[in-house]
């Protein structure tokens, strides 16, 4: 699957942001600060924001992750090391002050344009997300930034809260995966979960990295695993294990499962508490192994440990395709 594939599952606004935030390229976490400091903005349902007041969010929502995590090394443009090494310094300022300081602010002006506003909307590639969420106007100290209508739609709508979380998500996961030593075995093994408090871990120091509901249910279009409808801010979320773990511990009491690990992420995808509880442990049905599949597929898409920690049950079953993987996990 692609990133196109899993724009045709839903073609809305709301999955070119999905694009852009968990498929995009991300050798860096610029981009989170931007998605963030631009939900935030049209949150507010403002249209036209000065460049200056967008640079202030980006700034501090930079500061505020730089003061507990480590950032990609090598920056190779002059823009990014110039705005990294003040975001450093100023960082404990700026948190203390609880606004960013005016150092803080006027370097991420001057790198935002030439630097994160023109990535964005990137796929890796040479591709484009199929919307765009801003503009920048003006030139000099005047310039504006412009939000679209398809922005301020998404930051109002009834997914609006998800979008934020799953940014969040992916902002600790890339972060993660810069760490030195925690990084190197993310990328390698992949990730760990803990399904009693729900969190993605990293196995090398068990640590929590961030929420599994909302690390894994955009790449799902934020749609319930087992009846397929979006699921609403009020309604309750449950993690479904698609193929139930009831039926791995049936068969290991006999010494016979020879499936893979059904506690495993590829397993795991959230859904409506309401259709969880009344699923409980029967088989999944066609439509839901094709959710899964899709699902699955689209977080191959997605850099970095998320993806690894899928690749490796694939690799092993020796599988083509998820598709193909889950049509294999016994028994019928
Ligand atoms: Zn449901």
């Amino acid at each position: 699957m692609s990133a196109q594939e899993f724009y045709a599952g839903d073609t809305s606004p709301r999955a070119s942001w999905r694009l852009a935030v968990l498929m995009g390229a991300n050798s860096r976490t610029y981009k989170f600060a931007l998605g963030d400091a631009l939900l935030d903005a049209a949150r507010q349902g403002r249209d036209a924001v000065p460049l200056k007041d967008l640079a202030a969010a980006y700034g501090i929502a930079m500061a505020r992750h730089l003061a507990e995590a480590p950032q990609a090394p090598h920056a190779t443009h002059l823009g990014e090391r110039d705005f990294l090494t003040v975001a450093e310094q100023e960082s404990a300022a700026t948190l203390a002050a609880g606004r960013p300081t005016e150092k803080l602010v006027a370097a991420a002006e001057r790198s935002m344009p030439a630097m994160v506003m023109r990535k964005f909307h990137n796929l890796r590639g040479s591709d484009t997300v199929p919307h765009t969420f801003y503009e920048l106007l003006g030139t000099g100290r005047h310039r504006t930034v412009r939000l679209s209508s398809h922005l301020l739609r998404l930051a109002r709508s009834e997914q609006a809260a998800l979008l934020s979380a799953e940014l969040g998500a992916r902002w600790s996961i890339v972060e993660t995966s810069f760490a030195s030593g925690v990084g190197r075995s993310l990328v390698e093994e992949g990730m760990a979960h803990d399904l009693e408090t729900l969190k993605l871990t990293d196995k090398l120091r068990r640590r929590s990295v961030t929420g599994l509901v909302e690390a894994t249910i955009g790449f799902q279009h934020g749609r319930c695993q087992i009846c397929g409808e979006v699921i609403g801010p009020d309604e309750p979320i449950a993690v479904d294990h698609v193929f139930p773990f009831a039926l791995m511990q049936r068969y290991r009491s006999v010494g016979a499962w020879c499936g893979p690990d059904l506690d495993a992420l590829w397993n795991l995808a959230p859904a409506h508490a309401a259709c969880n509880g009344t699923k409980s442990d029967r088989l999944p049905l066609p439509a839901e192994l094709d959710r899964l599949a899709a699902r699955n597929e689209a977080i191959m898409q997605s850099p970095h440990p998320l993806r690894q920690t899928l690749r490796r049950p694939l690799e092993r079953a020796g599988a083509a395709s998820w598709r193909h993987f889950l049509a294999a996990v016994p028994p019928s």
